[in-house]
């Protein structure tokens, strides 16, 4: 793929999506970035049911501290490895209150410090906290990167380092999300729906289109702001 069809399949990303964002639910930084320590291997839906119940009752570093591992646990035992989840929350809210005056930092380094924080999660919490043009490889990115050809590689460091090279800047902070909801709603990892996705022209797959197929949205139905490309389809169809 090369840098006119990377900006092309962007453009029509945020032409589907002008605000793409996660969808795990939090109203700070710090509540983001529990959010995230638990995401890992979990879903979001599970995960925003769990700090529905959590964070009215603590949503700071020293309030979810002083739940212990026992009490915190008792609010995210439906999510896969809590044990371990809430081993490293607490630690973490330790070090937040002891190094970094209860705030989340900024920086990778010390963001990757945290335990149960390792460079995806940094990476998420720096471009969806802070704003930074960093981008979490995760099993959809990866996915839809290889895929597609905008920029394929065999792990997912190498991917990473592809995408902060060849993503248009003017796309870079927003690059995660859009590649993150297509992956999970569109190029599903076992049935990617081809017939309507709206990068079929762009993408280098070389099973696109002759995969089985299923009609489903585009991206959930609070993220739709244009016509999807198979309603597009269809009214074209209908007026020739
Ligand atoms: S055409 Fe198919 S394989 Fe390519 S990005 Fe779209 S859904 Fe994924």
């Amino acid at each position: 793929m090369n840098q006119l069809q990377r900006h092309e399949l962007f453009s029509r990303l945020r032409a589907l999506n002008p605000k793409p964002t996660t969808e795990l639910k939090y109203s700070s930084p710090f509540e983001l970035l529990i959010a995230v320590i638990l995401s890992a291997q979990a879903t979001d839906k599970s995960v925003n049911l769990a700090t529905r119940q959590l964070f009215p009752a603590a949503n700071t570093p020293a309030k979810i501290y002083d739940l212990g591992i026992a009490g915190l646990s008792k609010y995210i035992q439906t999510i896969g490895l809590y044990n371990t989840k809430a081993k490293n929350i607490i630690a973490t809210c330790k070090l937040l209150l002891e190094q970094h005056a209860g705030k989340v930092p900024r920086t990778r380094e010390a963001l990757e410090a945290l335990p149960g924080v390792g460079r995806k999660t940094a990476n998420v919490i720096l471009n969806t906290a802070f704003g930074e043009p960093t981008i979490a490889v995760d099993t959809h990115i990866f996915r839809v990167s290889n895929r597609t050809g905008l920029a394929p590689g065999k792990n997912v460091l190498q991917v990473e380092q592809k995408l902060l090279k060849h993503v248009p800047a003017e796309y870079a902070v927003d690059a995660h999300h859009w590649l993150i909801l297509h992956g999970r709603y569109v190029c599903k990892a076992r049935n990617p729906n081809c017939v309507h996705c709206v990068l079929i022209d762009l993408c280098e797959y070389k099973h696109k289109i002759s995969t089985k197929t299923e009609d489903v949205s585009l991206f959930p139905p609070n993220t739709h702001t244009k016509k999807s490309n198979s309603q597009t389809l269809k009214a074209k169809k209908k007026r020739s």
